[in-house]
């Protein structure tokens, strides 16, 4: 049943096209997080960080998850990886509930699913040496047998991301932004995963050195056949990366289209106002700016309907009243607006 924390869609919502069984499907994922107050701290109200969100990812594919800071993103991201538990919804990897596992099928399932941090600077423990950070899931999986075992698959990780055996013994503070999210990535690589969540793995760097970092984890998809779960809080690092791109506003996907048709004609107001801040390399080629009013709204008490409308410039009554179904409005594409009714 629906409750009001849930996005109503239909059910192929957000599913890749032509697609039978997703590596990770995830249904109506809901997270809230009690905020507490008063002399006792009881529970007095909630954050609707993720309200209801599904898509589905097949092996080998990449789907960005785009949208302002503070949109459910990270936490959707989290609750994928039970990071988090999360409050109501599911979460399948290769056919099977997430929910359903117990401890130990958990734990063997933790090898499957890695992640990238944001913060490469804060994500590395500064007191171990790199080679120890990376062979830190090898122990704790089992993964190799004699500390020669280990070192031979440590060194072949930093080369694999573009580093070199010796670094194996610095500490992370000896290393620029890029190169530590090198050993955050290859870290993430100890395991063999199937499927990285990469949590704004590039935000956190340079402009010049963002674009190294993608065409790693694009070298990387192909070599290994990973499927990734990309974060962004900005269209254009998402571009290139992403077969398909959702957006999510305000805990709920408003849009989710392949990622060509997505930039190119946007059927969601929002995800429009996002791509117009999107700089466009042909100097000859212009785009009207649309500057959004006012800030996203609290996700504790969010706005009836549609959660958008207290800023879209195309608001009607309905809007206020009527929570947009999220939809098919053409072959494999998705959008959560009245207009395209
Ligand atoms: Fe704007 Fe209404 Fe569409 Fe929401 S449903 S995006 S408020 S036009």
């Amino acid at each position: 049943m629906l409750t009001p924390d849930t996005t109503p869609s239909d059910n192929s919502a957000a599913r890749a096209p032509g697609q039978s069984a997703p590596l990770l499907r995830v249904n109506q994922l809901v997270k809230k997080f009690p905020v507490k107050g008063g002399l006792f701290g009881k529970v007095v109200d909630h954050v609707h960080a993720v309200s209801g969100v599904s898509f589905d990812l097949a092996a080998g594919e990449t789907l960005g998850l785009v949208g302002e800071s503070g949109c459910g993103k990270s936490t959707t991201g989290r609750c994928v990886l039970r990071l988090i538990e999360p409050t109501a919804g599911e979460v399948w990897f290769e056919g099977r509930e997430m929910g359903a596992m117990n401890r130990a099928e958990l734990r063997a399932l933790c090898r499957q699913m890695q992640i990238v941090f944001q913060d490469p600077y804060a994500s590395l423990n500064p007191r171990m040496t790199v080679g120890s950070i990376i062979a830190e899931p090898l122990h704790i999986h089992g993964l190799a047998s004699s500390p020669s075992e280990f070192d031979d698959r440590v060194v072949h990780l930093l080369k694999t991301v573009g580093l070199h055996a010796d670094h194996a013994r610095r500490y992370p503070h000896e290393f620029s932004g890029g190169q530590r999210q090198r050993i955050g990535i290859a870290r993430a690589l100890a395991v063999s995963p199937r499927l990285l969540v990469c949590d704004e793995p590039v935000s956190a760097l340079d402009v010049s050195i963002q674009a190294q970092v993608i065409n790693l984890l694009e070298d990387l998809q192909e070599q290994f056949n990973l499927t990734y779960l990309f974060i962004a809080h900005d269209l254009s690092v998402v571009e290139h990366i992403s077969d398909r791109v959702a957006v999510m506003y305000l805990g709920r996907i408003v849009e989710i289209a392949p990622a060509q048709e997505l930039y190119s004609a946007p059927k969601h107001p929002y995800t429009e106002a996002l791509l117009s801040a999107v700089p466009i390399p042909d100097p000859t080629v212009t785009r009207k700016r649309i500057v959004l009013q006012g800030d996203v709204p609290n996700p504790i008490h969010p706005p009836s309907g549609c959660h958008f409308h207290p800023r879209c410039p195309q608001a009607s009554e309905r809007c206020r009243n009527e929570v947009p179904l999220l939809r098919e409005i053409a072959p494999g594409r998705q959008a959560a607006c009245h207009l395209n009714d």
